[in-house]
């Protein structure tokens, strides 16, 4: 609850709460009920360490990660329950699998190849690896935002050791074609390491018949609890090991030393069933429909919006669009009580565009006056239908204000204006 808020409900009591509608669900999703029902006990009465070999504390904690780490594995399709390594969450997932894959194998080579439209926690890291000596090829992303797989097959080369490429992006929402950068990957002899924090529970992943070697996923990013993840390293055909990066008791079979948050891990393994049960029970299908939803009211009503990235080759969520001739910042304002993403970010001196929409070639003015919309589970159609009205209303109000938005109607092309009054 925001100060704001705070203060108008204890002025005028809960029923006058102004509304607020969440539809920011690649950030973070509520925790559901189901999943905080599952995790309490593991707070209070079953609190033993799982590494505890001696008690039944011990055992009864080692029993729900066993079973909660059979479950996680068996939704992504791995072979192995060990497989799977529990880490903080997507960010940490990421870190292993690239830290870990270029120590391991820089005997073999010191070349990395990924995506600068992936998520920070790649990119960043990658980065961190060429300031070590590693050399990143950065491939250039369609306008679509779709990776050129040709581009992918050509910048292999022999010190290639890993491929590293988001499965479904958390900005515009775009899944990458896994399956035939697994097959360059397998065909050249690389490690193929994806990012599926967006992607798992919205699209079928399987992790054998897909030919992935990594994969890092979150439990917050599906209605589970926060501060836990899962890196997948794949056991058998290829065997791949990573280079330890938390070193101590040698938990995880010494992939991620640390006490395991059992309760965090019970949760996550019920958000992952919850989550896997709304592939086949109609539930993405409502997602898909109130998405759908959402772009056509907006669309058909609005003229000059444009879909960021493509539409056939995304989550059934994601809805990322720019609205020309309209602020970003006033836009975002003036929908101020639904929590969406706008494709500026704010660093401390200035308002950068969004990278990801850089890279796929999308001009500044643009980004800046881009909406990400994160559908959800909690989400309903009556709150798609206000959201269409607030936006198309406020984009509609700032364009009457706009100057440029007054020239373009009476058919002056701004591209060929000459700004500089000379
Ligand atoms: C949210 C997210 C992450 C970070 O996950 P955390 O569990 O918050 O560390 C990484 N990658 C993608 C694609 C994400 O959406």
């Amino acid at each position: 609850m925001t100060p704001e808020t705070r203060t108008e409900a204890e002025s005028a009591g809960p029923r006058a709460r102004r509304r607020r509608i969440y539809m920011d669900n690649h950030a973070t999703t509520p925790c559901d009920p189901r999943v905080v029902e599952a995790m309490l006990p593991f707070f209070t009465e079953k609190f033993g360490n799982a590494a505890s070999r001696n008690h039944e504390f011990g055992w009864e904690a080692e029993e729900a990660v066993t079973d909660a780490r059979a479950r996680i594995a068996q939704a992504i399709h791995a072979a192995d329950p060990r497989e799977i390594v529990f880490t903080s969450g997507a960010t940490e997932s990421d870190n292993l699998a690239l830290k870990g894959v270029a120590e391991m194998f820089r005997e073999k080579g010191n070349h990395i190849i990924t995506v600068p439209t992936e998520h920070k926690a790649v990119v960043d890291t990658a980065r961190y690896l060429e300031s070590r000596g590693f050399e990143v090829t950065w491939l250039s992303p369609g306008s679509d935002g779709l990776v050129d797989l040709d581009e992918l097959r050509a910048a292999v080369t022999d010190r290639t050791i890993l491929i590293s490429v988001m499965f479904a992006n958390n900005e515009i929402g775009v899944i990458q074609p896994i399956r035939e950068i697994a097959e360059i990957a397998a065909e050249k002899g690389v490690l193929f390491h994806s990012d599926a924090a967006q992607a798992v529970g919205k699209v079928p992943v399987d992790v054998q018949e897909m030919g992935i070697h990594l994969l890092s996923f979150s439990a917050h990013k599906i209605y589970g609890p926060k501060g836990i993840g899962a890196l997948y390293i794949r056991r058998r055909q290829p065997r791949v090991r990573v280079a330890i990066q938390m070193h101590g008791g040698g938990h995880e079979r010494g992939n991620r030393s640390g006490t395991l948050a059992v309760p965090l891990i019970v949760g996550f393994a019920k958000a992952v069933d919850l989550a896997v049960d709304d592939l086949t029970n109609g539930e993405i299908d409502r997602i898909r429909a109130m998405r759908d939803r959402l772009l056509h009211g907006i669309t058909s009503r609005l003229p000059e919006c444009h879909v960021n990235g493509s539409l056939e080759h995304r989550l059934p969520n994601n809805l990322n669009i720019s609205f020309a001739y309209v602020e970003g910042e006033s836009l975002l304002m003036g929908i101020n009580d639904i929590a969406v993403s706008s494709g500026s970010a704010c660093t401390s001196a200035s308002l950068e565009p969004s990278y990801v929409l850089k890279a796929m070639g999308v001009g500044d003015d643009l980004a800046h006056t881009s909406i990400r919309f994160g559908l959800g589970r909690f989400n309903t159609e009556e709150e798609v239908d206000y959201v269409i009205e607030r936006v198309v209303q406020t984009v509609n109000r700032l364009r009457e204000l706009s100057p440029l938005w007054e020239m373009v109607q009476e058919g002056i092309d701004l591209s060929k204006m000459d700004w500089t009054g000379d």
